[in-house]
């Protein structure tokens, strides 16, 4: 017999971003009136609920409570395993069950050793793929077991997907076969009998256009972002600002996941989803966005009467809370560190460092990959920073695809004399990503002396990293993926 659909999310920490906002659009669309959504931070756990070891409609976030309500014991207690034989846990799903992960390239070993382990999951619960690593490869996130793909922004997918269970007729659910589909455009899942027509955008934000406070130039409208966050299950974290980058770098995903022009989100969107986190123990609020100096402007652009508007929002938000803008988990453009930025960062925030991409030492090679900004743009914007109190770790990448010993050379030289007026290096060695410009071009061959020349720095506490795992994990990535 059918039951409200479970929904599991595998919590994983790298992901927590794009789980947020599927709470957000679980909570926005109002599926608490026929699914359960279930938050599962370990993988051990996840198996196990799943196999039918744990009774899912008494497992803790089964609803959310009413606002203003004291918690119920089922919301504030880890349900209990209770495990069946294993033999009545593979007789049938209950009810309509959606496990979804979501997850990076990196990831890959991780996720098909955890699916591995849900092979023996019970008749209708499927298994939802989505993420960085799923969008560049739906076919291949397909082979390796799963029975949706949600390709893009999956929010609405997500949404479509839940309420198309709900529907379905009561009788046993079963996975239909799936490993022929075809590659399908994003945002909608890839399930053969699913409607070849993707649903039309339905607004998921309740958002208005920004108030500026002092209008210097007008801010473009702003467009509907579903919530990034959903306090009443759990999921708080950092609030996405600005979804997409106008910028083409050869070895991002980002602008291949979230195409077209950059998505803000309104002030009162984001002050309001600030609000909501702040009875949630959460003392310190970050944000989600390539460009954190880029809010509120068109592409490339700069407009700090947006970003006065949107600090000054955040500050009254958070009251007593701690505002981190321009680092992890985003960072700010090279050509966009202006004095005035600077200044807004030091009057509402509380961070007294920023994170700032160089790549490269070599203009031709930062040429090469579209970056938008010279190596002059970084040594002002390391300046300026210094000048006015403000720490900058900037991030370089050895072993792009073309990078010549000289240009090596040239980067370790570029980066000794940023060290020298203020900044800290963060070193990566270049990954190559599918869905990618680069993929799959292997990393270039870097010169022996350069990780001597890296190690000699770390002790004086002005270069980290973990550019020789990065190397590894590279290999690895092309051993495994390249061919599929
Ligand atoms: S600017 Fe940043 S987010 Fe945009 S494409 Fe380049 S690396 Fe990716």
């Amino acid at each position: 017999m059918k039951g409200r659909v479970q929904v599991f999310l595998f919590y994983d920490k790298p992901n927590r971003g794009s789980l947020n906002a599927l709470c957000g659009a679980f909570e926005r669309a109002g599926l608490g009136e026929i699914a359960d959504l279930h938050l599962v931070r370990e993988r051990e756990e996840l198996v196990a609920r799943v196999l039918g070891v744990v009774d899912a409609t008494t497992a803790a976030f089964a609803a959310p409570p009413p606002r203003g309500a004291a918690a119920t014991p089922s919301t504030d207690q880890p349900p209990k395993l209770r495990p069946p034989p294993l033999g009545e846990a593979r007789r049938g799903a209950l009810s309509p069950t959606l496990v979804c992960i979501s997850f990076a390239t990196p990831q890959y070993w991780g996720i098909r050793d955890l699916l591995a382990a849900l092979a023996d999951r019970p008749a209708g619960t499927w298994l939802v793929a989505g993420g960085p690593h799923p969008t560049a490869m739906p076919e291949q996130t397909l082979a390796m077991g799963f029975d949706v793909v949600v390709t893009g922004a999956g929010e609405q997918a997500f949404v479509d997907l839940v309420r198309e269970m709900a529907d379905a007729s009561p009788g046993p659910w079963a996975p239909a076969a799936v490993a022929d589909a075809p590659a399908v455009p994003p945002g909608v899942p890839s399930r053969p009998d699913a409607s070849p027509e993707p649903s039309p955008p339905r607004p998921m934000s309740s958002m208005r256009p920004m108030r500026p406070i002092r209008p210097i130039r007008p801010i473009p409208p702003p467009l509907p972002l579903p919530p990034s966050v959903a306090p009443s299950f759990g999921a708080v974290g950092p609030v996405e600002i600005t979804r997409g980058c106008p910028f083409r770098c050869g070895y991002c995903q980002t602008p291949r996941i979230f195409p077209g022009p950059p998505q803000h989100r309104s002030i009162d969107d984001i002050a309001s989803q600030l609000a909501e986190q702040r009875g949630h123990r959460l003392r310190d609020f970050r944000f989600i966005t390539p460009n954190a100096f880029g809010y509120g402007a068109g592409p490339g652009k700069t407009n700090p009467a947006a970003v006065e508007a949107l600090l000054s929002a955040a500050a009254e938000a958070v009251r007593g809370g701690r505002v981190f803008f321009g680092t992890f988990p985003s960072e700010v453009r090279p050509e966009a560190v202006l004095p005035e930025m600077l200044e807004l960062v030091r009057r509402f925030a509380h961070n007294d460092n920023l994170t700032l991409g160089l790549q490269t030492g070599s203009e031709r090679l930062l040429a090469t990959i579209g970056r938008g900004h010279t190596v002059a743009d970084v040594f002002r914007a390391v300046d300026l920073s210094s000048r006015a109190g403000f720490a900058m770790n900037v991030d370089v990448i050895f072993g792009m695809p073309d990078e010549t010993e000289e240009d090596a050379d040239e980067t370790l030289r570029v980066m000794r004399e940023l060290i020298g007026i203020g900044a800290r290096i963060h070193a990566h060695s270049y990954v190559p990503l599918p869905g990618t410009p680069w993929w799959p071009r292997p990393p270039a061959p870097t010169p022996p002396r350069l990780d001597a020349a890296l190690n000699h720095l770390i002790p004086t506490g002005r270069l980290f990293g973990h550019w020789q795992a990065q190397r590894k994990l590279a290999a690895r990535i092309l051993q495994d993926l390249a061919q599929s």
